[in-house]
């Protein structure tokens, strides 16, 4: 086939991430697309899939996805003629621990919420779907009976014959040698072809290559970090009277059971994987495996025995062993890279490629097409990953764990045990020696709580109130009443400087930025949907200089969104974030505390909220932020890093009965006092003034990205408002995604929820539908929260249930 000098777009790889996003593109109506695949479709992980399509993810708009996929599947084969093997099968997950059913039923709850069809369904039950299994410590299950499996190759092969049909050229045995660009947009990529050069200009490109993508990406300086990790199945050879059988997950033993063809499939997620392809992945890989490991599997086998007894008979048809890449925190990515424009990734699908696929698809081809994705997909956007995670031995020892991470409990705050250590605070050592048990957020290890002398220095997971409750209780007791400090460095910091400073963040800031020096304005960066990209602070430092602090997840979209909103106004940005650590001072007491340590007048004359100066402390310097984040009078302290020691010291010393506060204690504080959360409540998808965050958009300042939308949202009204909820049980946990009952029907999901320790209750944030209604209209209904089946009564407000008029802060 003749390879064209020209694309719109050419897609590197034909597994069936590529396969789908060249469908999902022809189908949105682009032309000139290219695919390129280095050796045959599918010859890299997705030939020797499972199969397994589970619609049952662990958030809103992953569930939508995995449905999508689903629904998709189900057409293909009458869509394209290939036969694509895909059975709605139906699929039961059981739970041998209290604590495995809980989350199944959490997990069931929310995909009700997004109608995907499911049933809490008892072992009597289970031993009818399924008779072979041994039930007698089956505590629990969820059965969806519209879940299948599929052939995988056959879906990629139908998803390329798709693109083809609609004009998509698929052409195999061309690798992706390079991919060439003009210092800051894709130009066009270099190929070979049995051992011929070729290029092909075009406007953008979507890497799709696996395990390959990696190092692909980095020869583009884009970050796109996995790792493949060999992964293992077995197949039986055939059964008599097996049936027809749902697939079958068994978390609490790391497996997976699928019927096909008379023979049983047993897959394994074992807690410690085998990472692989260290040095690369081999050049002539094509439809290869791996070497058995017999001793490494026999645990989940012996397992499998009891199970199924079955197993023990049955003869051992195919022993197999793939490689799939993996992620550092086992979420895909997809969507442009930060670092070049028009460079796209759908990589690195940790084992769920498959049923993944086809909603990544869909979701990158509205992204590319529209500019923006069709919602929320922060948790698998490429702008999470940070520059370090492009370290081959961190990588490398991460997903020794991710793999087995799928199938382990999901608790609640649950934290990765491996390659930790890698960001620290110049106060690590100091925090620890005084009882720190540290969080990783962005590689940042950031002390979640304080544990006493007594206690031990870990996490004792559950979905109830876990070890550490009464220590975040303390916590957050201490920064209500007295005074707390949080070692917040993990902040994201920008400058942005020169002459067109002002006006560039004016063209993209939401609230009015062109401000006095010294004052902190508090501000969102909006899509032109008038979704909120950016949630931030930004302190005007002189004229032309301005502070940005953004949340330490965000830091890399942030710059993202600042680069490629700049056009040839002349300012300069810079990622400060070693530069300067963050100590948050909290509390009644902060005012008398940091008095022992400064000459500076603090008084509300002198120093009011909202602005920020640079003060003597200690024998150093320091630039005090008036803003909190727990709804305190406090002070942020922006600290050189090599002085934050001696300023950690100078204040202990000064005022002993300072509490070390922990990020559990933060989020507690703020979801008391209602303020939102980026990534949580709110999200590019989410229009600012339904996420109540008005006070905070200036439309009468002039123009500004996302301001038409404001004046028509204004025009039209709130079609939903964000509320905030007390529970009404104080035993009653909530944490993220439990549904929202208005008048008993489903109309939402909690975004965020935490313990108000203040309250006495859990407190959750979410959007209730609201159009045509008044706000006491909405309120009168009656409102419950759905925990693991379970409805709790939830009190509404809109305005804050702590300190509704924020006097605190401002006292
Ligand atoms: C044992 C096993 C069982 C699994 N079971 C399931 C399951 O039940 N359900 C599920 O959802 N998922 C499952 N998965 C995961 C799934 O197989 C993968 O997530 C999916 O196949 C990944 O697809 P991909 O297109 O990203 O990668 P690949 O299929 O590896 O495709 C990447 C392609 O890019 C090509 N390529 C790379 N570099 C270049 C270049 N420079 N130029 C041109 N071409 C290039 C490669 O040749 C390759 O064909 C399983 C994986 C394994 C290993």
């Amino acid at each position: 086939m003749p390879i064209p000098s020209n694309a719109r777009v050419v897609i590197i790889g034909g597994g069936i991430s590529g396969c789908s996003v060249a469908y999902h593109l022809a189908k949105a109506g682009w032309k000139d697309i290219v695919l390129l695949e280095r050796k045959q479709l599918t010859c890299g992980t997705t030939w020797h899939a499972a199969g397994l399509i589970g619609q049952l993810r662990g958030s809103l708009n992953m569930t939508r996805l995995a449905k999508y996929s689903a629904d998709l599947y189900t057409k293909l084969e009458a869509e394209t003629g290939i036969a694509t093997g895909m059975r709605q099968t139906g699929s039961i997950t059981v739970a041998l621990t209290e604590a495995r059913r809980e989350e199944i039923y959490r997990s069931a709850a929310l995909a009700r919420a997004f109608d995907v069809d499911v049933n809490e369904v008892s072992p009597a039950e289970v031993k009818a779907l399924y008779p072979h299994l041994n039930v007698g410590d089956v505590l629990g299950a969820v059965h969806l009976p519209l879940d299948g499996q599929c052939d995988p190759g056959n879906i990629a092969l139908a998803l390329a014959k798709g693109a083809r049909m609609m004009g998509a050229e698929v052409i195999e045995g061309v690798k992706v040698t390079k991919v060439s660009d003009d210092g800051q947009r894709v130009t066009g990529v270099s190929y070979d072809i049995d051992g011929e050069p070729g290029t092909i200009t075009c406007d953008h490109v979507v890497n799709c290559g696996g395990m390959w993508g990696r190092d692909l990406a980095a020869q583009s300086g884009v970050t796109l970090p996995l790792h493949a990790a060999e992964h293992f199945y077995l197949v039986t050879e055939p059964i008599a009277g097996l049936g027809r059988l749902p697939v079958l997950r068994v978390p609490d033993e790391c497996a997976y059971y699928k019927e096909d063809a008379g023979k049983m499939m047993l897959g394994a997620f074992e807690p410690k994987a085998k990472p692989w392809g260290m040095s690369g992945i081999p050049e002539d890989f094509c439809f290869d495996s791996l070497p058995e490991d017999f001793d490494h599997f026999e645990p989940i086998l012996g397992m499998a025995m009891n199970r199924m007894p079955m197993f023990e008979q049955a003869g051992i048809h195919t022993f197999f062993n793939g490689p799939e890449s993996f992620t550092p925190d086992d979420r895909y990515y997809l969507g442009e890279a930060p670092e070049l424009q028009n460079y796209w990734v759908a990589a690195g699908y940790n084992s769920v490629g498959i049923v993944s696929s086809g909603g990544a698809g869909m979701a990158l081809a509205h992204w590319m097409t529209e500019g923006e994705p069709p919602f929320d997909l922060w948790e698998v956007d490429i702008r999470r990953a940070q520059p370090f995670q492009r370290n081959r031995r961190y990588l490398k020892d991460r997903v020794t764990e991710t793999l087995g991470l799928l199938y382990a409990d999901h608790y609640p705050y649950r934290q990765v045990a491996t390659a930790r250590g890698i960001r620290r605070t110049p106060l690590h050592e100091k925090l620890k020696a005084r009882g720190a048990v540290f969080g990783e957020v962005a590689g940042w290890e950031r002390a979640n709580w304080f544990a006493q002398d007594t206690q031990t220095r870990e996490y004792r997971y559950s979905w109830g109130r876990q070890n550490w409750f009464d220590n975040q209780r303390a916590e957050h007791m201490a920064v209500r009443e007295g005074v707390g400090l949080f070692d917040m460095t993990s902040f994201g910091k920008i400058r942005v400087e020169g002459r067109d400073a002002c006006a560039f963040l004016q063209r993209i800031c939401a609230n009015d930025i062109d401000v006095a020096s010294g004052r902190i304005v508090y501000t969102q960066m909006l899509n032109r949907r008038g979704g909120i990209e950016c949630d931030l602070t930004v302190t005007r430092l002189s004229e032309t200089v301005f502070y940005l602090v953004v949340p330490g997840a965000t830091l890399q979209r942030d710059l993202a969104w600042l680069r490629r909103h700049l056009r040839d106004e002349f300012a300069v940005i810079t990622d400060v974030t070693a530069g300067e650590s963050v100590l948050c001072l909290m509390g009644p007491d902060a005012r008398d505390v940091l008095a022992r340590v400064t000459p500076s007048a603090l008084d509300n004359d002198a120093f009011p909220f909202g602005t920020a100066q640079q003060i003597e402390l200690g024998m150093g310097l320091a630039r005090a932020h008036r803003v909190t984040y727990v709804g305190e009078l406090g002070w942020e302290l922006y600290v050189s890093t090599d002085q934050t020691v001696h300023v950690f010291d100078a204040l202990m010393k000064a005022a002993p009965e300072i509490t070390l506060c922990g990020l559990h204690a933060l989020d507690s504080c703020r979801i008391e006092k209602g303020f939102r959360h980026f990534g949580h409540d709110i999200t590019d998808e989410d229009h600012v003034l339904e996420a109540g965050l008005g006070f905070a958009v200036k439309t009468g300042k002039g123009d500004f990205l996302g301001r038409d939308a404001v004046l028509r949202k204004r025009e039209a009204g709130l079609e939903r408002r964000m509320v905030q909820f007390l529970l009404q049980e104080p035993e009653a946990m909530v944490y993220h995604n439990e549904p929202i009952l208005r008048d008993g029907r489903i109309i939402g999901i909690v975004t965020s929820g935490n313990y108000g320790h203040y309250l006495g209750g859990s407190v959750a944030l979410g959007y209730v539908p609201c159009a045509g209604e008044s706000a006491a209209e909405m309120l009168a209904s009656t409102y419950e929260i759905d925990i693991a089946g379970r409805r709790v009564a939830a009190k509404p407000s809109l305005t804050p249930l702590y300190d509704a008029k924020s006097m605190r802060m401002k006292m």
